[in-house]
C-alpha cells in the first residue's frame, strides 16, 4: 500500500516485504492480547495503536483476544474495562473478539498430540524441585527422572490430570526440548499445570490451565494472526514460540516480533505496581485520573486523539527507552488548544465591586468560543456590579513587575470593561474582603476609549452570573523521575498530586456542561468535566493540564 506519509519503522518495513513477497497470502492479521488481570495503561495505548494501526494501514484486521491463561488473577471487570479503553481509543475488532479459553479444548488435543510424538512428559516433581533441576545461567539443567515415562503413561496421567484426580502441584506437563539449552526457556518449560480454580470465562470446566507461551503462540496461529507483535521481553521466548508451532500441525505459521515496551518518566506502567496504588489506597481506583491508566487518562480529559498522536510521534523500535511525561501533556495541550471551548472560571475568588456600576443594571457580552476557530461560535457572558477575580490577580503592595490589580492602578476585565482599583475593604482578622473599583462606561467590550494602554487582563465572572463549582487539581503521582529506582516506589508518591478546590465559581454557560466537556478556563489550563462525579446539580471540573509545561527545565 502506498503511503508515503506513514512514519516508516521496522515493523511497517517487515509487513512490506511480507506483502511483496507473499509471505502470509498478502494478508495482515495481528492482534492485541490482553490479560485481564487489570487496567489498561497508556503502554498498552502503545500496542492497541500499533496493532490495530498497522491492521487499518496495509489493509488487515487486528483482533482482540483476552490471553486468559491465569483464573485466579482474572475477572470480568477487567474485561469490560479493556473493551470499553479499546473503543474509546478508537479502536474496533469488528467480530474478532477471542480468548485463550476459547481454544482450551483445541489446546488440550495439541498438548496430546505433543504427548503422542514423545515431545511432552508429566513431571512429577515439586515446584521446588523443578527450580532446583533448572540449572542456572551459567550451569546446564538436569533431566527430570520423569522424562522419560512411556507415552502410555504419559496420556494415561495428562488425562487423568484433567479429570481432576490430582492436587495442585501434583503433576504439570512439560515440553521435551533440552535441559542444556542456553536459553532458560527450552529447558523443559512446563505447558500445563493443574489449578483448581474457576475461570472467568470457563467456570469450572477445567481444572489444568496451559501455560502461556503454550496458549499464546498456537492462538496465534489458529486465528490465522500473521504479525505477532510483542513487548522486548519476550525476544528469549520465540525459540519456544516457534519450536511449538513447529511440532504440531497447526492451520497457519505466525512470526513473533518484537518492539520496546513505553516507559514514561514520573509514573509507571506496571500493572502489577498499578495495582498495588488501588490496593494501598494511594488512588481512589484504576480509574482515578492520576493513574497512567487509559480509563484515568480519559477520566483526566486526555482526548484520544492525543493518546494516539502520542503513540505515533514516541515511534517504535528495538531499543529500551524511556520517553517524558511532558511529551504526552504536549500533546493533550495541543489537542486541546484546538478543541476545547474557552470559557472562564475562577478558582480561588476574590470580590470585587464597581462602585459607579448600578446596584439594579446588568450588561451581557458576546465573547467567542474560540480566538482562532469561528465555527466554534460565541456565548453570552453576564456582568453586574459585583464580579469575582482571581485571588492571586490583586496585590495590596505589588512589586514594580506586578501588572495586574493593585490600589490606583487600571486593569482590563476580559472582553468586558476597564477597571481601577480605589479601595480595599478589610476583614477584622486584616485579610481582604473585598476590593472596591470603579470602571469606565466608555470602554465597553474591553478596550480603551483614548487608546490609553493597560497591560492587566484578567478573567473574571459576575456574582449574579456564575455557578458553584469544585475543581480537583492534577499533578504527576510521583515526586521521582524514576519511581522505584532508590526505593520503595510507594514512598516516593507525590503529596501535591491533588488539590480539591469546593468553592469555585463558573461562568453561567458552564451550568449545562455534560461529564467529559473539555474546556480551556481562561488563564488556568484545560479542564474536563469529571466523567462520575459531575452532574447538573454538582459541578465537578478536573484539570487536564495546565497552559504551559510548568515541568519544563528549559522555561521552568
Ligand atoms: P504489565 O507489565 O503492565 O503487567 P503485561 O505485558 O503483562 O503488562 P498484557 O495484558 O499481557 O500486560 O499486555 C498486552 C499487550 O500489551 C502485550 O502484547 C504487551 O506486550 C503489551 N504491552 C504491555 N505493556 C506495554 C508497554 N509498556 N509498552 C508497550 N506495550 C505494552
Ligand atoms: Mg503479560
Amino acid at each position: 500500500m502506498d503511503q508515503p506519509s506513514l512514519p516508516s519503522h521496522f515493523l511497517r518495513q517487515i509487513i512490506e516485504d511480507d506483502l511483496r513477497t507473499n509471505k502470509h497470502q498478502g494478508r495482515v492479521i495481528t492482534r492485541f492480547p490482553p490479560e485481564p488481570n487489570g487496567f489498561l495503561h497508556i503502554g498498552h495505548a502503545k500496542s492497541i495503536c500499533l496493532n490495530f494501526g498497522l491492521a487499518r494501514d496495509y489493509g488487515g484486521r487486528c483482533h482482540l483476544r483476552f490471553d486468559d491463561t491465569n483464573p485466579g488473577k482474572e475477572d470480568p471487570i477487567f474485561v469490560a474495562s479493556i473493551k470499553e479503553d479499546v473503543h474509546w481509543l478508537g479502536f474496533d475488532w469488528g467480530e474478532h473478539l477471542y480468548h485463550a479459553s476459547d481454544y482450551f479444548e483445541e489446546l488440550y488435543q495439541f498438548a496430546v498430540d505433543l504427548i503422542k510424538q514423545g515431545k511432552a512428559y508429566v513431571c512429577s516433581l515439586s515446584a521446588e524441585e523443578v527450580r532446583q533441576y533448572r540449572g542456572t545461567l551459567t550451569e546446564p539443567g538436569t533431566n527430570s527422572p520423569y522424562r522419560e515415562r512411556s507415552i502410555e503413561d504419559n496420556l494415561d496421567l495428562f488425562t487423568r490430570m484433567r479429570a481432576g484426580e490430582f492436587s495442585e502441584g501434583a503433576h504439570i506437563l512439560r515440553a521435551k526440548i533440552d535441559m542444556a539449552s542456553p536459553n532458560m526457556n527450552m529447558r523443559d518449560p512446563a505447558l500445563y499445570r493443574i489449578l483448581h480454580q474457576e475461570h472467568q470465562n470457563t467456570g469450572d470446566a477445567w481444572c489444568i490451565y496451559p501455560m502461556y507461551d503454550f496458549a499464546h503462540g498456537l492462538s496465534d496461529a489458529l486465528e490465522h494472526i500473521t504479525h505477532s507483535i510483542c513487548t522486548l521481553e519476550f525476544a528469549d521466548h520465540k525459540p519456544l514460540y516457534d519450536w511449538i508451532l513447529d511440532q504440531l500441525q497447526v492451520p497457519a505459521r505466525p512470526r513473533q516480533y518484537e518492539f520496546n515496551r513505553l516507559n514514561i518518566n514520573y509514573t509507571v506502567t506496571s500493572k502489577r505496581r498499578l495495582k498495588l496504588l488501588v490496593d494501598n489506597k494511594i488512588v481512589g481506583s484504576w480509574s482515578d485520573p492520576r493513574m497512567p491508566t487509559i480509563s484515568g487518562l480519559r477520566r483526566r480529559g486526555f482526548p484520544p486523539a492525543a493518546l494516539r498522536d502520542f503513540c505515533e510521534r514516541i515511534g517504535v523500535s528495538r531499543s529500551e527507552s524511556c520517553v517524558d511525561m511532558g511529551l504526552l501533556e504536549n500533546c493533550v495541550r495541543e489537542n486541546l488548544d484546538a478543541t476545547a471551548p474557552r470559557a472562564m472560571a475562577v478558582l480561588k475568588p476574590l470580590k470585587l465591586v464597581i462602585a459607579n456600576y448600578p446596584d439594579d443594571q446588568e450588561d451581557f457580552f458576546t465573547l467567542a468560543n474560540h480566538p482562532k476557530n469561528p465555527d466554534m461560535g460565541t456565548r453570552q457572558v453576564g456582568f453586574s456590579r459585583e464580579i469575582y477575580i482571581e485571588e492571586s490577580d490583586f496585590m495590596e503592595n505589588p512589586s514594580s513587575k506586578f501588572f495586574r490589580l493593585a490600589p490606583g492602578k487600571e486593569v482590563r476585565l476580559r472582553g468586558a470593561y476597564l477597571i481601577t482599583c480605589e479601595n480595599v475593604v478589610k476583614n477584622p482578622d486584616g485579610t481582604i474582603k473585598e476590593v472596591i473599583c470603579t470602571y469606565d462606561p466608555a470602554s465597553r467590550g474591553g478596550d480603551a476609549p483614548d487608546g490609553r494602554k493597560v497591560k492587566g487582563t484578567l478573567h473574571w465572572v459576575s456574582a449574579q452570573h456564575c455557578v458553584q463549582a469544585e475543581i480537583r487539581l492534577y499533578d504527576r503521582l510521583f515526586m521521582v523521575e524514576t519511581p522505584g529506582k532508590d526505593a520503595d516506589f510507594l514512598t516516593q508518591i507525590n503529596p501535591q498530586s491533588l488539590e480539591v478546590l469546593p468553592h469555585c465559581l463558573l461562568e453561567q454557560s458552564l451550568a449545562t456542561a455534560l461529564p467529559e466537556d473539555r474546556f480551556q478556563f481562561e488563564r488556568q489550563g484545560y479542564f474536563c468535566a469529571d466523567r462520575l462525579d459531575h452532574s447538573s446539580r454538582r459541578l465537578v471540573f478536573n484539570r487536564s493540564v495546565t497552559l504551559r509545561d510548568s515541568w519544563s527545565k528549559i522555561t521552568g
